[in-house]
């Protein structure tokens, strides 16, 4: 039997009022940098993976962990609002693997990437993946400390995706377009994918994928910079 996997929960009232909202992401953002700071400070690469339910977070880390687990000592925090089924998968594909439960927040936040950080050896580590909870929304607006953000969406969330979410493809350095080995049998086009996403997101670099098959996961390694 291999060791539980543990699990970082928010402590009893530790959930913040979300009437404070402005202080509460004034808070956040407070945290991520301090998060931030620590993990320069030992030289990590962090990553922070956004997305939908489904859309292939979980898998786009697996594959990527495969690539460069010979050439970096990696590290992965999985959030879910629950269960652990990401990060036993993720533990198996041969990285340290923390899961973060979120209790019902729809989001990770920059307070309890610093409890899982607390938890690890960070000299032990160069690089670190946090996949965040399947959510478009909010976790926009709840940085973590990571150098770099990533958002996956899949040809099977259809074609608004950009246009219905804008503010997380504005916030990420990266957009993935995930299963385009499934686009025709969805009717979407994705030309005019990446267009939107272009549109709303001028800036953001743009890769298309099938994790599943693995095509494009190496240009994702490469636009990070980790190849
Ligand atoms: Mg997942
Ligand atoms: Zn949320």
């Amino acid at each position: 039997m291999p060791d539980e996997i543990e699990i970082i929960m928010p402590d009893k009232g530790e959930v913040f009022d979300i009437e404070l909202e402005e202080d509460l992401l004034e808070a956040n953002r407070r945290i991520a940098e301090e998060n931030k700071q620590l993990l320069e400070k030992h030289r990590i690469r962090a990553i922070d993976v956004m997305g939908s339910v489904g859309s292939g977070k979980t898998t786009l880390i697996e594959k990527l962990i495969g690539l460069l687990k010979d050439k970096y000592r990696i590290a992965v925090f999985g959030g879910d609002v629950t269960t652990t089924i990401d990060a036993e998968r993720l533990r198996r594909s041969g990285a340290k693997t923390l899961q973060i439960n979120t209790g019902k927040e729809c989001h990770l936040d920059a307070n309890l990437v610093r409890k899982a950080l607390s938890k690890i050896d960070l000299n032990d580590i160069d690089l670190l993946f946090i996949e965040n909870v399947g959510n478009l929304i909010c976790p926009a607006e709840f940085p973590l400390g990571t150098d770099t953000r990533v958002v996956v969406i899949s040809v099977t969330e259809g074609p608004y995706t950009p246009l219905k979410h804008p503010y997380i493809f504005m916030e990420a350095d990266v957009a993935v377009i995930n299963k385009i080995d499934l686009a025709e049998a969805m009717g979407v086009d994705v030309d005019e994918l990446e267009a939107k996403i272009k549109k709303v997101s001028p800036d953001v670099v743009v890769v298309r994928a099938s994790c599943k098959t693995g095509e494009g996961v190496e240009k994702v390694a490469k636009v990070l910079g980790l190849l």
